[in-house]
């Protein structure tokens, strides 16, 4: 398995842009969880979409343009 690929540039401007990996629960697991708490039970999710929308992520404040990016590496 190969590690997923660190972006480098401010998706932005283009700058040189040292990104931090970001650990965080994928989106749909926050999603989830919330509907549990709520009583709901929602369905899992097909394994491949999952992969999908797991992955690494980064993040990045870019000292030309301002903008704080998050960004997901995929794995290639
Ligand atoms: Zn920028």
């Amino acid at each position: 398995m190969s590690a997923p690929e660190r972006p480098q540039f401010c998706p932005w401007c283009g700058s040189p842009l040292p990104f931090e990996q970001h650990g965080h629960e994928p989106r749909y697991e926050s999603l989830a969880k919330e509907a549990r708490a709520r009583g709901a039970d929602p369905p899992r999710l097909p394994e491949r979409v999952e992969d999908m929308l797991a992955g690494e992520s980064y993040v990045g404040a870019c000292p030309g343009c301002r903008v704080v990016s998050h960004v997901i590496g995929h794995r290639a």
